[in-house]
This record gives C-alpha cells, sequence and structure tokens, in this order.
C-alpha cells in the first residue's frame, strides 16, 4: 500500500526537490488514501495553529464530513480561545478536549513535562480513545525545529494507531503560501509576531531562524516538544500517564 511505502522515501530530499504544488497534491493524496483506507476513523488532530489550519483545509478539500478534535488548556491565550470558538462554532464536527486536573502552581516552570502530560498528552488519549481513532492526522513538519527532523509521513508509534503527518515536507513559507492563496483564517497571535503558538506562559516571541525557539524558553523543553508526538498515546490495559 503507498500510504507505507511512503516512510521508506527520502524526506530531506523530496523536501527541497517538491515544488508548493507537488507537495500540496502529495498531501491530499496521502489524506485521500488514509481516508479510503479507515474512513471515519480517521480523526485531524488541531491544534489551532497555523500548520494544523492548513491540514485541517486539505482534509476537508478531501471530504467534508471529516471529524477532528482540539485539545486546549486553561492556559492558552484569549486570542486562542476565542480563535477556537470560531472554528468549533463553524466546524460543529470538531471536538474539544481539555483537562480540569488539579496541579501544583507554576508547574510549567517547575515541571513543564508533566504539566503537558497532564494538561495535554492525557486529553489526546481520551480523545483517541472516546473517538475510536485508527489513524490520527496532524500538522508535523520537519524542518520545524530541532526536535522534528526525524518524523515520517506515516509514523506507527502505538499498536493499533497510525500518524499520518500529511505536510511533513513543507516549509513554513509554503503554509503560509497555502493559507494565503485559499483565505484560511489564522489565530490572530500571528499579526503580532508568533511564529509558533502554544500556552502564553510557555510561548514567547523570537526572531532568528528556528521557528520553535519562543517556546519553552529557559526550560529544558526549549523549542521542543509537548509530548504528543513523541509519548505513547493508546491507553494499554488502563494505564495511564
Ligand atoms: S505548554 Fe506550558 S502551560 Fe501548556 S501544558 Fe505544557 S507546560 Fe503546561
Amino acid at each position: 500500500m503507498m500510504l507505507h511505502t511512503a516512510v521508506e522515501e527520502d524526506v530531506k530530499a523530496l523536501v527541497e526537490g517538491l515544488n508548493f504544488k507537488q507537495k500540496v497534491d502529495r498531501s491530499l493524496a496521502l489524506i485521500e488514501q488514509a481516508y479510503a483506507e479507515y474512513g471515519d476513523a480517521l480523526v485531524v488532530a488541531n491544534s489551532l495553529g497555523k500548520d494544523s489550519v492548513a491540514v485541517w483545509h486539505l482534509a476537508k478539500r478531501v471530504s467534508p464530513d471529516m471529524r477532528g478534535f482540539i485539545v486546549t488548556t486553561r492556559f492558552k491565550p484569549p486570542e486562542t480561545k476565542q480563535f477556537m470558538r470560531e472554528q468549533v462554532s463553524r466546524y460543529p464536527e470538531l471536538k474539544i478536549y481539555d483537562s480540569d486536573a488539579e496541579i501544583p502552581d507554576r508547574l510549567y516552570e517547575t515541571d513543564p513535562d508533566r504539566c503537558c502530560d497532564i494538561l495535554k498528552v492525557e486529553p489526546i488519549r481520551r480523545a483517541i480513545e472516546e473517538m475510536q481513532v485508527k489513524c490520527w492526522v496532524t500538522g508535523l513538519r520537519c524542518t520545524e525545529g530541532r526536535t522534528r527532523v526525524d518524523f515520517k509521513e506515516v509514523e506507527q508509534r502505538d499498536e493499533g494507531l497510525l500518524k499520518l503527518n500529511p505536510i511533513l515536507l513543507w516549509y513554513e513559507r509554503e503554509v503560509w503560501q497555502y493559507l494565503a492563496l485559499n483565505n484560511v483564517d489564522v489565530n490572530p497571535l500571528y499579526a503580532e509576531g508568533y511564529r509558533s503558538l502554544g500556552c502564553a506562559p510557555c510561548t514567547k516571541i523570537t526572531t532568528g531562524a528556528n521557528e520553535r525557539a519562543g517556546r519553552w524558553i529557559g526550560t529544558s523543553k526549549c523549542g521542543g516538544e509537548c509530548g504528543i508526538h513523541t509519548r505513547p498515546l493508546k491507553l494499554v490495559g488502563g494505564a495511564g500517564i
């Protein structure tokens, strides 16, 4: 099946060798094939960032029935929460997941990995279970930062759960190109200078080459990941985080 052969290809050569249109066509083809195979068990993870809204737009071109979920936290900026409300009222098939677990004050400073585990990874596990997801679609890109260079378009980190990264090969510039050409609404925080969006205490405006440099500044996670792309997401025998 072609979905799996993509794993074998040279990702770096494709990033540099394909033009914008070829990348868009490839992304659509990946989603189409996965949707043909998984149907309703294919679900888009929408973080409300620019990459996610591009993937959501692509997925909706493949099928208007496409479902999605948003994982939000109590620390998301008000602009992101407002953007989320707008997106959900436009697309009621986007389901919101969050956690109201009690956590120590300023856990994002003392132990950001644990904070992300509780506030992001646990709700995403719940989303995958409740929505009966067998293939989840993300906006991950391999040119995005230091931790994202070895991801593949199709990954299987958990038994019974495929991860599809249909815009893995896109440059940041190509995401903006796609959004502009298709008049896709974006989070207004981008107009303030943010390049990568997350929770308010852990996201800063930065300059320089690294797109994710503004995430978790001053912690061991600086420029890194919240864990949803690196931690197991299927609950095995009821095991927690
Ligand atoms: S991004 Fe920061 S505030 Fe948000 S869950 Fe992670 S550590 Fe906590």
